[in-house]
């Protein structure tokens, strides 16, 4: 199908929906087939038609989102040894996502990571937001985008892209200004799931977006993500209290557990972190598009690279996984069998004015890259 016009491909797109909107998920063959990006029934939420997208790249790659959360639900493309199970931790159906697994797959809003007590001011006004992590808020409330349909339109002139919609009221989850939001995700021939965030506020407001995939490149949650080596651009951290709220201090990484400038096992000094991995990384450079971390597992030749124009990266190594989750598959979701690549803005930043600052005002566009690049070592 290379070289496939654009009347071509929406036929096809539209077939694809005919044969499997009926359907929870596009069959395999479907799958493989259909190039470009096809579209699928898959379930209601708040009365909405919930859909699951399927970007297909002339390799043969997919990647599958819904428009529930902005969720990616699955990412597959063959290991060394041929398998092409997904490296993304996810469910193959929508009731899946409903009883509240730890954010798999989804985009994170208004507020990637923690505000401490759920509480700041702009301009002396203060705003209270749901402690629903402790006494704190984590990763926008109690409904945060993860929990939201999203409106989704797809084009595949070229590379086959998703393009989500959300516009996030006045006073939504605390928050001041009506946001509106979208999200793009492009999947390119070279393996690249690019997320591309744009913003814009009738408010002051606050806005740190992000993507909480979990990754594990060997493909298999029986195989936690501890032989993964992983490397990240960033000299410093932000080292956190109890309840995982900066401190405010940027420490150097230099000769300890953060230390992964050059690639280390992350279970190499995993137990010298007190819970695990769950810090923000400072990083290196500025805030062009570069590339910022590098994750590999020997098993499955796979690598992961992580570009992006944030100042920040959190390193969640899957610590609150605890087996209670199964995968459809009925596999259980234990401890460590995900990690998560979050680019950010700092944690709290919105009550820590030494750190790059997460305010939006109207006039403004708030606009951030993620790329994440898969490929195999064979
Ligand atoms: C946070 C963790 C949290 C997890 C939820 C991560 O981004 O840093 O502390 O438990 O998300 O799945």
């Amino acid at each position: 199908m290379k070289g496939i016009t654009l009347p071509v491909l929406s036929i096809a797109v539209i077939f694809a929906f005919t044969i499997t909107s009926c359907n929870n998920q596009p069959t395999a063959d479907q799958m493989e087939t259909t190039q470009g990006i096809s579209k699928a029934t898959f379930g209601n939420v708040d009365g909405k038609e919930v859909f699951l997208y399927t970007l297909t790249n002339k390799k043969g790659t997919t990647v599958t989102i819904t428009n529930y959360g902005g969720i990616v639900t699955s990412w597959k493309a063959p290991g060394k040894n041929g398998d092409t199970s997904s490296i993304v931790l996810g469910f193959d159906s929508l009731s899946g996502y409903l009883a509240p697994p730890p954010y798999f797959g989804a985009i994170i809003g208004r507020y990637g990571n923690r505000i401490a007590k759920g509480s700041f001011k702009i301009d002396d006004k203060a705003y209270s937001l749901a402690a629903n992590n402790g006494v704190n808020h984590l990763h926008g409330g109690n409904k945060g985008f993860d929990k939201v349909v999203w409106e989704g339109t797809t084009e595949s002139d070229s590379v086959p892209s998703l393009k989500l919609r959300y516009l996030s009221k006045d006073g939504e989850e605390g928050y001041p200004g009506n946001l509106a939001v979208e999200v793009v995700y492009t999947l390119s021939e070279e393996d690249e799931l690019k997320i591309e965030y744009h913003a814009t506020t009738d408010k002051p407001t606050v806005v740190n977006l992000t993507n909480h995939s979990y990754f594990n490149l060997t493909g298999d949650v029986n195989n936690t993500i501890l032989n993964h080596e992983l490397q990240i651009e960033a000299t410093a951290y932000t080292p956190v209290d109890e309840g995982l709220i900066p401190t405010g201090e940027i420490a150097p990484v230099k000769d300890g557990p953060f230390d992964f400038t050059s690639a280390t096992k992350i279970g190499e000094r995993i137990n010298s972190v007190p819970g695990g991995y769950d810090h923000n990384f400072v990083l290196n450079a500025d805030s062009s598009l570069r590339k910022v971390a590098t994750l590999t597992d020997s098993a499955s030749g796979r690598k992961l690279e992580v570009f992006t124009t944030e100042p920040g990266i959190q390193f969640y190594s899957g610590n609150f996984l605890d087996g209670t989750l199964k995968t459809s598959a009925g596999k259980v979701i234990n401890k460590h069998t995900g990690l998560c690549l979050e680019t950010q803005h700092f944690p709290d930043s919105p009550n820590q004015p030494a750190f790059p600052s997460t305010l939006l005002l109207p006039g403004n566009t708030y606009h951030t890259v993620t790329v994440y690049k898969l490929s195999t070592n064979r």
